[in-house]
């Protein structure tokens, strides 16, 4: 399970470039990414990267634009997802990890979904010993993170 963290990297997002690639979604991404030692279990990790992109995707702006970046904190990894959509508001940023939890402007029946998509990738993250979060940004979109540690090398 010990990886390269760009080749990891490069296996969660390939497939999303292609998806993307006929302009449904406008995807950027920002290369090079960081190459560290990481243990991640690869299946578990794509559902957190198909949770967060099919989110974005979901409730992005039109034309939806996505960003994914990332960044090395040395005894971290970065990951940055940001999109162009309705964003997320302060009322409802604690809650949104929790299952069932949806956010007000999501309840309409326009957006379906059940609520778990966050709180499955919470879970998988903090088993690989990182973190997830959001970032507030009602009006600009919304912005979620995930870290990664890296594997100290003795
Ligand atoms: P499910 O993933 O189970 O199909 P869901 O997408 O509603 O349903 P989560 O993925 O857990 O559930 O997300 C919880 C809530 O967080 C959503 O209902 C929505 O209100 C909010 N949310 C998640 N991602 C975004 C985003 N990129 N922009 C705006 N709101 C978001
Ligand atoms: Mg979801």
């Amino acid at each position: 399970w010990e990886l390269d963290s760009r080749e990891f990297l490069e296996a969660m997002i390939a497939p999303f470039e292609m998806e993307f690639h006929d302009a449904s979604v406008v995807l950027t991404v920002e290369r090079p990414f960081p190459s560290r030692p990481i243990q991640v279990d690869s299946d578990r990790m794509a559902q957190v990267f198909e949770n967060i992109i099919e989110n974005a995707k979901k409730y992005a702006g039109n034309p939806a634009e996505m960003t994914i970046s990332t960044r090395d904190e040395a005894e971290w990894i970065r990951i940055v997802i940001r999109d162009n959509g309705i964003g997320i508001s302060e009322e409802d940023t604690p809650y949104l990890f929790e299952r069932f939890y949806r956010g007000e402007k999501s309840r309409s029946r326009a957006f379906g979904g059940a609520g778990l998509g966050l709180a499955i990738c919470k879970r998988i993250v903090e088993e690989h010993g990182g973190h997830i979060g959001v970032q507030s940004k009602p009006g600009t979109g919304a912005e979620f993170y995930l870290t990664l540690p890296v594997i100290k090398e003795d």
